[in-house]
């Protein structure tokens, strides 16, 4: 990888969506910038979280003089994705005489980045939407693609829309203050995208596993840029998950099944690398991805402290969570299947034996 690539300076990616296409600004010290944002509407809403707007609030608002800004604050945790908390937005934004012409931001991780697009989606039937995605999952996942959602009683984002930002900014100084958990979860997602499209990458990140960990606003940069591109490009060609962006989905089936049976102890990319490596020893077990790829993937997670075995349970219990995922098909299991670092493909599955086995061994 040329050393140019890895130069502090600011990158764009266009989302190529057609007429809803829109930028992701990557750098350090974005958000110092002015303007933010590009033709930004007159009426603000900034909605952050008790955690993020103490750090960076003042920040935002200080680009923004110009600007009439009311700022609204949610809880920490994903409990925020709530009924109540989007009612008490909208209230907001009715109690401040909010018109069509208004813009909301999202400053803040995937929680608030959520939930500030599906009330942008529905606030007088769509309004224009921001985002500043402030954890390392945020900028390379949840920022990028275009669905929104809040929580129900009965499941994660049951309730939601597709809806596309005008424009991201993703400052890679903010990661300075995530902690080391949430940080590690999303590096989670960027080895997911040298698995699934991109060995270069893939080989770039062993590379620079180092800088990585140092959180390297260059390595950073670039890494992020890589992530986004790779996302984008899936979304654009199935932006509605009819087909390759189920790609995306690789280690998750199992991954949820891990933070469903132990949610409170297993984060979502925690999660996500330990399932990513029982799809991937399944796959080296029948003889489709070789004992080196195998390795590599191992030892990428490990480098970038994701854990690599999943919590022992017994395989009925694997069954029954995997058995609610979305890709399930006429009662059939489909998984995401890495058949080389930069490959992977989407297959039913309903050889429990060898999934049992593959399960058993890579828990402990
Ligand atoms: P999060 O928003 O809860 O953020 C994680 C923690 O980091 C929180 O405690 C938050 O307050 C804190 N935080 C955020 N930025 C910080 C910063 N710069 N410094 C210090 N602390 C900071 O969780 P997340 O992992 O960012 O996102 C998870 C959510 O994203 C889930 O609700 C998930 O469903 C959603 N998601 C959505 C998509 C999508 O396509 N829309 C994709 C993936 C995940
Ligand atoms: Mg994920």
């Amino acid at each position: 990888m040329s050393e140019a690539l890895m130069q502090n300076t600011t990158q764009q990616i266009i989302v190529g969506l057609g007429e809803r296409s829109y930028p992701i600004d990557i750098g350090a010290g974005l958000l110092s910038r002015t303007p933010l944002f590009e033709q930004l509407p007159q009426q603000i809403l900034l909605l952050s979280n008790t955690i993020v707007e103490p750090l960076y609030g003042d920040k935002v608002r200080a680009q923004l003089q110009h600007h009439t800004v009311v700022t609204h604050l949610i809880e920490d945790g994903e409990g925020a994705k709530s009924f109540a908390n989007y009612e008490a937005v909208m209230d907001t934004l009715i109690r401040h005489n909010f018109n069509r012409d208004c813009a909301i931001i999202a400053l803040g991780g995937g929680v608030v980045g959520d939930l500030a697009g599906f009330v942008a989606a529905t606030y007088q039937r769509g309004v224009a939407f921001y985002q500043i995605p402030t954890t390392l999952l945020a900028q390379v996942d949840s920022s990028v693609g275009g669905k929104t959602a809040i929580n129900h009683a009965g499941g994660k984002n049951l309730v939601g829309a597709f809806y596309q930002p005008r424009a991201v900014l993703i400052d890679t100084d903010c990661l300075t203050t995530l902690n080391a958990r949430d940080y590690a979860c999303g590096l989670a997602e960027v080895v997911k995208y040298g698995i699934i499209a991109d060995a270069e990458f893939f080989a770039w990140l062993e590379a620079h596993q180092n800088e990585l960990n140092q959180r390297d606003a260059a390595a950073l940069t670039y890494a992020i840029q890589r992530s986004c591109e790779i996302k984008a490009e899936v979304v654009a060609a199935d932006e509605r998950e009819q087909s390759v962006r189920a790609l995306l989905n690789l280690g998750h089936t199992f991954g949820h099944a891990i933070e469903a049976a132990h949610y409170e102890s297993w984060k979502h990319g925690e999660a996500v690398a330990a399932g990513t490596i029982i799809a991937a020893y399944l796959m080296h077990q029948q003889d489709r991805l070789s004992s080196n790829d195998f390795t590599r993937i191992e030892t990428l997670l490990q480098q970038l402290n994701l854990p690599v075995r999943a919590p022992q349970m017994p395989l009925e219990r694997w069954q029954t969570f995997m058995q609610r995922d979305k890709k399930v098909q006429a009662g059939v299991v489909r998984l995401v299947l890495p058949t080389a670092i930069g490959q992977a493909c989407l297959e039913p599955w309903s050889d429990w034996q060898a999934l049992g086995t593959a399960i058993a061994a890579m828990s402990h």
